[in-house]
């Protein structure tokens, strides 16, 4: 497969945080994406809420399958504009790894806990988790990937974070936040590839439970014009009990529309702005885009999701309960810290020796533990904290 002149190529890399020596068959960015594979973060995230709590069904989306299906749509772009494939594997794979249990509800809860204390923010923790809390070599913390696979990772930053991320590391992921530069063309692809996936599943899992209905989807022109060419081609699909193929097939043609839009529109794009190098990527403006017609009837359907599905009354009653969860936690670990397991007092006594705000490092160490735990583990240990049983099933 030959890359673009603007696609990431590892030969060129910027490297690792720790200088290794290549590996005999794998491209560093091969090698990077099975770091994430074989990491905890990466297997925790099959118990880790993406809309639905873990244990409300099945078949709901999780964090682990979400990640998936943007590694899929994203390479499969990637392969048409001769990106590199492996990168954007990569970067999908790792994107969620910060995401706290119970989806937002979580992250906004930590995050309020944390007001005094720096923030809690879930991109900024997909990379702490690969940079640092990561304990799997003898030589260092963290999975040392390389420049270009963290840069992806790192998808928002606020100034305040950007500024220090600029102190620990001068030049590195968090100086385009202050230079207002772009990311590569695959971190740009994993962005636009988590959009289409989680608006897609959404509409899945979102008439699985109930919450939303097909009749409902009419209202959405992106879905319901996919809906309607199904039923042209196949009539039969009106009929009872096939309700669930004429969701998927609509959703395949949505899936499809959006890929191909994605790919039309980007190599528009790259015409126009002709970058012959990834630095010339990182000056121009954002390459990889919808249409402009593709971006309007997305945020139709992203509108639709958030009033009729993330803010349903039974959504928002175990965000409610999730929340708690969430700073019960904090609140006892803070006041408890033997609460923790044995090696969060060791990190402690290290954070200590380093932290220019020796008051920060303990409550940070609360969060990076609680943004750990699988939403089970969560509401377990609440329970043997607490005594309370929120959000439990009967085990
Ligand atoms: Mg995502």
């Amino acid at each position: 497969m030959t890359l673009a002149l603007y696609a990431c190529d590892p030969a060129k890399s910027r490297g690792r945080r720790y200088p290794q020596a290549p590996a005999p068959t794998r491209t560093d960015y091969q090698r990077d994406r099975d770091r994430i594979v074989h990491s905890t973060a990466f297997r925790r995230l099959v118990y880790k809420t993406q809309v639905f709590l873990n244990h409300e069904g099945d078949l709901f989306r999780t964090r682990l399958t979400h990640s998936l299906e943007v590694a899929q749509l994203g390479r499969s772009i990637a392969r048409s504009l001769q990106l590199n494939e492996d990168l954007v594997e990569a970067i999908a794979l790792a994107h969620d790894l910060g995401h706290t249990p119970f989806g937002h509800a979580g992250q906004d809860a930590l995050n309020a806990c944390m007001a005094d204390f720096g923030g809690f923010e879930h991109n900024l923790q997909s990379l702490r988790v690969v940079d640092h809390l990561e304990e799997r070599y003898p030589e260092f913390d963290g999975l040392n990937l390389t420049f270009e696979t963290r840069e992806g990772i790192l998808k928002h930053c606020s100034r305040h974070h950007a500024e220090q991320l600029e102190r620990a590391e001068p030049g590195g992921v968090g100086r385009r936040f202050l230079a207002r530069s772009q990311p590569s063309l695959e971190a740009q692809l994993c962005n636009l590839a988590d959009e289409i996936a989680y608006n897609a599943h959404d509409i899945d899992d979102g008439v699985r439970s109930g919450l939303i209905t097909l009749a409902q989807l009419q209202q959405v022109p992106l879905f319901d014009n996919f809906r309607l060419q199904t039923l042209t081609a196949f009539p039969q699909l009106q009929d009872k009990g096939q309700g669930r193929r004429l969701l998927y097939e609509s959703i395949r043609r949505m899936l499809s529309a959006q890929v191909y839009d994605v790919i039309s529109a980007t190599q528009g794009a790259l015409q126009a702005a002709a970058p012959g190098t990834v630095d010339a990527v990182r000056q121009s403006p954002p390459l990889i885009r919808f249409s402009t017609s593709m971006r309007e009837q997305s945020q139709v359907l992203k509108s639709f999701l958030l009033e009729k599905l993330y803010r349903h009354p039974r959504v928002l009653d175990t965000t409610g309960q999730a929340q708690q969860v969430v700073r019960d936690l904090f609140a006892r670990y803070l006041a408890q810290p033997q609460d923790m397991p044995e090696s969060h007092s060791r990190r402690l006594q290290a954070a200590l020796a380093h932290e220019p705000l020796p008051e920060r490092a303990l409550p940070r160490i609360v969060a990076d533990y609680i943004a750990g735990m699988t939403d089970r583990f969560a509401l377990r240990e609440h329970q043997r904290l607490t005594g309370q049983r929120l959000l439990l099933e009967p085990f």
